[in-house]
């Protein structure tokens, strides 16, 4: 580590002073004040470099400092920097024909700038194509416990993380939660496939105690990300698409992390054979270089919304949604992520990846299970391996802490989920080298073997 120069000091007082961070109180000591970035590496304000096996938060997937990207949004913002999409422009029109090649299409899209608006505008759509569609009852959103959808009082009330939540309450109403799958702690019963499983079933069941016709919608992540790198059954999913088609349901897949490779597949969905019908993805999508959201909806339910009595339309609108830079920044960055094979890639690393920290971290007697797909993985820690009582997340936070003095970003799924803070998560750009995953792994065992 460099010393503090006098200049460095008086930058952080200021931080401090004037900076609401995000998450936590503030603590200088784990405050990084990032003054460049290239690649997989994050140089701070006194020089320390450290490799970000977190790409920001989950999002910076093709990695920090390609030019190509900045040229893309200064070319853009030269041409036309600003029109509203209540007329259009050509990067929105261009961006959206790209993700429904990618989706195989039949998508419509509309833009906002974050994945927790995704969320909304989603919700917003499921509501009123029912109402449309003269299901006037169906207004009732399900989501999974530990899941994260945003941050506004409706993608905060799909959300079932309760540490999230507190203080903030009365949210949206009409939002009910149903536990996920978890393959750690309730192993894949393999005497019941499909629908028999309990996850689906508590889906279905819930259907029916709130009244089928009331269900306007189902949410969820391909795998639980932020609450803990949740792996899901291979044919949860799918039975899950199945009870909401019976149901009248729509199926909203939140890709916000899974998408654009993170999983190694364009779209975390993709691994499981289905065709949601709405699908919301955020942060990869400029490998957030610039700030940008979508919700892909089935041409299907747009259709719905054509007629022409009074409020048919859909009347949402948000003045940067599918700002013309930062969808010129989102096409340049598809091309890369192709051009670079970065979806399978983010595969074939991060079987390497998942296969080198089994090797030397899962004896460990306080490692419970280490899992993911792609590049999300995550470590689960417990006091007992026989009981799996999560280790405290203080003890996480240390490793954390560990990680970083050698040079290494991890996260954790901490402060979210009551009573089980206790995942690693790895999440790194897509470009990261074999030696730079070594990195990773050496200074995690290391971190690991030091504070358990
Ligand atoms: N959905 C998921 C799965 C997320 O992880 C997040 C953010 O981390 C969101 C939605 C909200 O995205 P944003 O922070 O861009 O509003």
């Amino acid at each position: 580590m460099m010393s503090k120069t006098e200049e460095t000091t008086a930058t952080q007082k200021k931080d401090e002073a004037l900076v609401w961070h995000a998450m936590k109180p503030y603590n200088p000591n784990n405050t990084l004040i990032a003054q460049q970035a290239k690649g997989v590496w994050v140089t701070d304000e006194e020089g320390n470099r450290y490799l970000d096996a977190m790409s920001g938060l989950w999002c910076v997937n093709i990695g920090y400092g390609r030019e190509e990207l900045a040229e893309a949004a200064f070319e853009q913002m030269k041409k036309l920097a600003y029109f509203p999409l209540t007329h259009s422009h050509t990067p929105a029109i261009e961006l959206a024909e790209k993700l429904n090649e990618m989706l195989g299409g039949e998508y419509v899209f509309f833009y906002s700038n974050s994945g927790s608006e995704a969320n909304e505008v989603a919700f917003k759509i499921a509501r009123q194509y029912h109402q449309q569609k003269g299901e006037t009852n169906r207004s009732k959103i399900i989501s999974r416990y530990r899941s994260y959808h945003g941050n506004t009082l409706g993608a905060l009330a799909a959300t079932g993380q309760a540490q999230r939540k507190y203080k903030y309450e009365p949210f949206a109403s009409g939002f009910l939660h149903v536990p996920p799958p978890d393959s750690y702690r309730s192993p894949v019963d393999s005497s019941k496939v499909g629908r028999e499983r309990e996850e689906v079933k508590a889906i279905e069941q819930m259907m029916v105690w709130e009244l089928e016709e009331t269900v306007a919608a189902v949410i969820m992540e391909p795998i639980i990300t932020g609450g803990g790198i949740l792996m899901p059954p291979e044919d949860y999913l799918q039975s899950v698409h199945d009870v909401c088609r019976e149901k009248g349901a729509l199926l909203i897949v939140d890709e916000v992390i899974c998408g654009f490779g993170r999983t190694g597949e364009p779209f975390g969905f993709m691994h499981y054979g289905v065709k949601p019908d709405i699908i919301t993805m955020a942060k990869g999508i400029t490998s957030a270089y610039l700030p940008l959201s979508v919700t892909a909806v089935k041409k299907e339910i747009y259709d719905a919304f054509k007629g022409t009595e009074e409020y048919e339309y859909f009347r949402h609108v948000n003045t940067f949604g599918g700002n013309p830079a930062a969808c010129a920044v989102a096409l340049k960055n598809l091309e890369i992520m192709k051009k670079e094979g970065l979806f399978t890639r983010a595969k074939v690393v991060g079987e390497t990846m998942l296969e080198m920290l089994n090797m030397k971290l899962a004896e460990h007697p306080k490692v419970g299970d280490i899992r993911g797909k792609g590049l999300l993985i995550g470590i689960e820690l417990v006091e007992d391996k026989e009981t799996k009582q999560p280790i405290d997340v203080q003890v996480v936070n240390k490793i954390i802490g560990r990680c970083k003095e050698k040079g290494v970003i991890i996260g954790k799924n901490g402060a979210t989920v009551a009573g089980y803070n206790n995942v690693l998560t790895i999440a790194p750009p897509l470009i990261i080298n074999d030696e730079e995953m070594s990195v990773v792994t050496q200074a995690l065992t290391d971190s690991i073997q030091d504070i358990l």
